[in-house]
């Protein structure tokens, strides 16, 4: 299936490491023109030229920038006008999670996370819409959590956020229609560069990856007896933006294994 990605031009947040790398890989594999941020330069570096070892490098653009911060933000705009002058997609993936119950959590923790959840959304969606709103098949991808409707009692603040931010994709795509889809992505346990971090900090130094994984899996209880890959998510981001899902909006994917409970 073609999904009529040529040509486009994507704009992905946290772009330097994990889903947003395998996303930003995947664009540039499908024909469109990438432009990534993050906040660490040594990162961005690698996944500039990691992600220009299969394409041409008038067709990536990499900017250091950190989503929580308005004015640069803006400036990442600009700079995406100055190269191409339009932005037809638009993956708001950039962030973390928080390992916290309600008791360990503090006002300034509550303070951080709620930041981090809707301003990783709203300062680039205000920043990229006017050339969102010119192109003529305009897509916003939120990366969002199960959490956001399964609440785990070890990430109290971070699902609580989630559902909020959920909440602000169907909103967005009322107000943004007809002009630009707004979708979501759910996301169970992803194997990524934050989990890797969590496997290199592990109790046991003698446990294997593969091991220390399996363990992860199987105490979760995920049905599909593994971790998501991060190309498995890109693949999910890359349709959602895609012109060939063209009469979806509003709508979130779970991509989880089999983890959820709801229906
Ligand atoms: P990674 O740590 O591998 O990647 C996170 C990316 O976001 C990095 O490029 C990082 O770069 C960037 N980033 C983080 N904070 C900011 C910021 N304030 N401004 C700009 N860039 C930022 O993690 P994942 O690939 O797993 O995470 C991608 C998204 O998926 C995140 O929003 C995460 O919360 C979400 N998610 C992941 C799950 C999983 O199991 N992996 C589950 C549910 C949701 P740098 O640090 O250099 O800024």
């Amino acid at each position: 299936m073609d999904l009529g990605l040529q040509d486009k031009v994507a704009v992905v947040t946290g772009g330097t490491s994990g889903i947003g790398l395998a996303t930003a890989r995947l664009f540039l594999a499908e024909g469109a023109a990438v432009a990534i941020c993050g906040r660490d330069e040594t990162r961005l570096a690698a996944a500039k030229s990691s992600l220009l070892g299969n394409a041409a490098a008038s067709r990536l653009l990499a900017v250091q920038c950190d989503v929580l911060d308005k004015d640069a933000v803006g400036r990442f705009a600009s700079a995406v006008e100055r190269w191409t002058g339009r932005c037809d997609i638009l993956v708001n993936n950039a962030g973390q999670a928080r390992m916290s119950t309600f008791a360990d959590t503090t006002d300034d923790a509550w303070h951080e996370e709620l930041e981090l959840k809707f301003f990783s959304q709203i300062h680039p969606v205000r920043a990229f819409k006017p050339l969102l709103d010119k192109s003529d098949s305009a897509a916003i991808l939120a990366v969002n959590s199960l959490l956001a409707y399964q609440p785990e009692p070890y990430m109290v603040a971070t699902s609580a956020a989630r559902a909020g931010a959920q909440s602000l994709v169907k909103s967005l795509a009322r107000e943004f229609a007809p002009r630009i889809r707004v979708n979501a992505v759910m996301l169970g346990l992803i194997d990524s560069g934050q989990w890797e971090r969590r496997f290199v900090a592990r109790k046991d130094p003698a446990q294997t990856r593969e091991e220390w994984f399996a363990d992860v899996a199987r105490t979760r209880h995920i049905p599909a007896e593994r971790l998501g890959t991060s190309d498995e998510v890109a693949r999910a981001i890359a349709f959602l933006c895609s012109p060939a899902a063209g009469f979806i909006t509003g709508a979130q994917l779970e991509i989880s294994g089999g983890t959820s409970r709801h229906i």
